[in-house]
């Protein structure tokens, strides 16, 4: 499970994130919205310890992220980020793009990590792309290396930051499948989107995000249905 109690953040003068409380229990699939520039990235950044706090605390399955003695390397392997945009290398086939991390960072030999990347590869469909050099995918095809290679570190949790953002409207379907089939597995996810129905239809819990703070949080059907709050309201009708 994942608590956030009270956090601060800033970069220089400029405080981005305002006290911030919410947990994410085991298996919940809570998506966070919110205008640009609201601190959504910035929150799942502090979630690994990519980004140190100014105050508060995170805990991660009862380790303290930002305390100094924390193992970040070992706590990162169980929390699988997917931004906007993976650059895989170029060089290197799918299947080796995807056996890198479960190679040099898990250690696993070659026919381990060979075995994983497969596997993964098959559950978000890229079955038959395993010889293809990443430049040959589509976008769409891209993320879905990209969630195959988070998972091939059998994560705990998956963050997503917009991993649909980035793709043509028709490839953003078959990302958004992917996703929905690792929430029906019972992976637990923070998903930052603008794709509001996917949310309403994937999450648990929705966060409204603004200005740093949680302007409005709950269930889909409250945040999202029956907004409580008149910015939460205007914010969806700008995306809708
Ligand atoms: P969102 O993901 O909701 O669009 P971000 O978390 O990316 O928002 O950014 C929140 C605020 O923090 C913005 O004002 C942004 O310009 C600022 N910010 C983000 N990253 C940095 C950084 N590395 N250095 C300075 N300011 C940053
Ligand atoms: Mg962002």
């Amino acid at each position: 499970m994942i608590e956030i109690n009270d956090v601060h953040k800033s970069f220089g003068d400029l405080e981005v994130i305002k006290g911030v409380s919410m947990t994410v229990k085991k298996g919940e699939v809570v998506s966070i919205i919110g205008g640009s520039g609201s601190g959504k990235s910035t929150l799942l950044m502090c979630l690994n310890g990519l980004e140190p706090i100014r105050q508060g605390n995170i805990w991660v399955d009862g380790i303290e992220v930002h305390n100094p003695t924390t193992n970040l390397n070992k706590l990162r392997q169980k929390i699988g980020i997917v931004f906007q945009q993976w650059n895989a290398f170029p060089h290197l086939t799918v299947l080796e793009n995807v056996m890198l991390a479960p190679r040099k960072v898990l250690g696993l030999s070659k026919a381990e990590a060979e075995a994983m990347a497969v596997k993964q590869l098959k559950h978000v469909g890229l079955g038959d792309k395993l010889k293809v050099f990443p430049g040959r995918l589509s976008g769409g095809q891209q993320q879905r290396m990209a969630i195959a290679r988070a998972l091939a570190m059998s994560p705990d949790y998956m963050l997503f930051d917009e991993a649909t953002s980035a793709l043509d409207p028709q490839l953003v379907g078959e990302v958004l499948d992917t996703m929905r089939m690792l929430a029906e597995d019972g992976m637990t996810m923070v998903l930052v989107t603008h794709e509001i129905r996917f949310a309403r239809d994937v999450s648990d819990r929705v966060a409204f995000f603004r200005n740093g703070v949680i302007h409005e949080i709950g269930t889909p059907d409250e945040v999202i249905g029956h907004p409580q709050k008149p910015e939460t309201a205007e914010f969806l009708k700008s995306v809708v």
